[in-house]
This record gives structure tokens, C-alpha cells and sequence, in this order.
């Protein structure tokens, strides 16, 4: 069942989509991705993100992908999902999903709701008319143009949980791999919930373990604390670091990490 249809929430608003509304907050090179309202829709001529209400029993990601697909010819299947953000307004809410694109690929509008799509440089969104609502949230949305990277210190985790790792520390790595793997969203950065790309370091015994699953395992040449080091800030994503080691957590703090206990994650990991 569609959602179309004016509600009104908890604030006393009337927002369109009786089962709230998702958009997509898509960046690629310095540039998001904006439609033109057509003429004849609410705030017509006005920019804004591709998007719109959900159906009934139909989650936000695949509120924000389908809308996008119907508004637009952008190949949905090229974006990396990195985060939601959640404005609940009380029996009405907006999802934004925030992702990535490799390339800026050329987009066109196609449904008559659309009038234009286009990349907008970053630093001009704020020069052209806005959709009241999403000019209302660009302030914000602005500062979370950006991917989570999840570094797992490997040694230490394995370390705080006493599951025979010592018996077979290659093992207990690719436990903790596998765990990654089905990490679900979890709160970190900007985001209500963040979808990180994990990374494994791992050192001594557990070097031969591969990439899987998603996850991307490092293979510490010498000391799994310098390699973790290295990993982060790498380029200007927002960097979490798992790891109990207090010296660890001074050196990835000063490098512009943040940084969680192994308990946070072995509590995700289920
Ligand atoms: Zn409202």
C-alpha cells in the first residue's frame, strides 16, 4: 500500500507521506545530488533530495533507493550506504540516507515530478532556492557528508573475551571476521545509525586470515598498534578505532579518531 496522502504529526505539522518519508543524501567529489521540483508539485522550481514517502511496512533505505529510482536514471546499485539520520517529529517522521557515489556518474530526472537533477557543488547548495524542509536541514545534513571506517584491534579484542583464543588465535580472528561481517547499523559518527566498512588488524599468528564478507582484514607487518595508527586518517572519512590499549586510544585520539572498548563491539557482535 502506497503512502501517498497528507498526515499530520505529533508537532502539529502536515508533511506528505502517510508512513513518513525517506530521501537520499547522495555525495560524490565535493558535489551532491539534487532534483529540481517540477513546477506544478509542493514548492515547485525549489531544490531538494530525491526522495519522498514511504509504503506501508517499507523501511527507509528502501524508501530512499526506490524514490530515487523512480525520479531519476541514477543506478542505484553504484551507491554505498553510509548512514541514516532519523528527525522524528511523533508519528511522522523524515529519513535521510547518507551515501556515496564513485565518480559523480551522470544522472538525468525522469518522472514529470522532476524537473532537473543535477551534482551541486557542496559550497553552492546554499545558493539555490530550497525545498523549505530540506533547506531547514542543510545546516546540518552538510556536516555528515561522510563514510565510517570501524578499525578493530584485533589482538585486543580476541583478548577481552575468553573463548580459548589462545589455543588458536588464527580462529578466534576469523571469528571475529565473521562477526564483523554481520555487524548490522550501529550509532557512531554523525549518524542515528552508521553502516561502517570495518577493517581488521591483525598481527602475529593471525596474519595469514583473509579479506571476506565485506570486511577488509590487514596483515600488521610488525606492530599492530603502528599498522592500526597508519590505517587511520587515511583520507577524510570518520575513523573508529575498537580497541582497549590505552596508549593505542592516546595516539588514534590525536590522529582525529574516535575511539570504543571491545566491549561496545562483543556487545554488537551477538
Ligand atoms: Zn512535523
Amino acid at each position: 500500500m502506497d503512502g501517498d496522502g497528507f498526515t499530520r504529526c505529533g508537532r502539529g505539522h502536515t508533511h506528505w507521506g502517510r508512513f513518513g518519508a525517506a530521501g537520499l543524501l547522495l555525495f560524490s567529489q565535493d558535489h551532491v545530488l539534487l532534483q529540481q521540483r517540477a513546477w506544478w508539485c509542493n514548492g515547485g522550481g525549489t531544490w531538494c533530495l530525491f526522495g519522498g514517502g514511504r509504503h506501508a511496512g517499507e523501511d527507509a533505505v528502501a524508501a530512499a533507493l526506490r524514490e530515487t529510482t523512480e525520479e531519476s536514471s541514477l543506478d542505484v546499485s553504484l551507491v554505498r550506504l553510509h548512514g541514516r539520520i532519523e528527525d522524528d517529529h511523533g508519528g511522522w517522521s523524515y529519513t535521510t540516507m547518507v551515501g556515496s557515489a564513485p565518480d559523480r556518474p551522470p544522472v538525468r530526472g525522469v518522472s514529470n515530478e522532476t524537473k532537473a537533477a543535477r551534482w551541486v557543488p557542496v559550497t553552492e547548495v546554499d545558493t539555490l532556492r530550497l525545498f523549505a524542509p530540506f533547506g531547514a536541514a542543510w545546516p546540518t545534513l552538510r556536516s555528515m557528508l561522510t563514510r565510517v571506517v570501524l578499525i578493530v584491534d584485533a589482538a585486543n579484542v580476541m583478548g577481552s573475551r575468553p573463548d580459548g583464543w589462545w589455543r588458536d588465535r588464527l580462529g578466534a580472528a576469523r571469528r571475529l571476521r565473521d562477526g564483523l561481517a554481520a555487524l548490522g547499523p550501529v550509532p557512531l559518527g554523525p549518524f542515528d545509525e552508521a553502516y561502517p566498512e570495518p577493517v581488521l588488524v591483525v598481527e602475529g599468528a593471525a596474519r595469514p586470515l583473509e579479506s571476506a564478507g565485506g570486511v577488509r582484514v590487514v596483515a600488521a607487518p610488525g606492530s599492530g598498534d603502528d599498522e592500526i595508527v597508519r590505517q587511520v586518517g587515511k583520507d577524510d572519512a570518520h575513523y573508529v578505532v575498537v580497541t582497549a590499549d590505552r596508549e593505542l586510544r592516546r595516539r588514534c585520539e590525536e590522529a582525529g579518531a574516535q575511539v570504543v572498548g571491545p566491549r561496545w563491539l562483543l556487545d554488537r557482535l551477538g
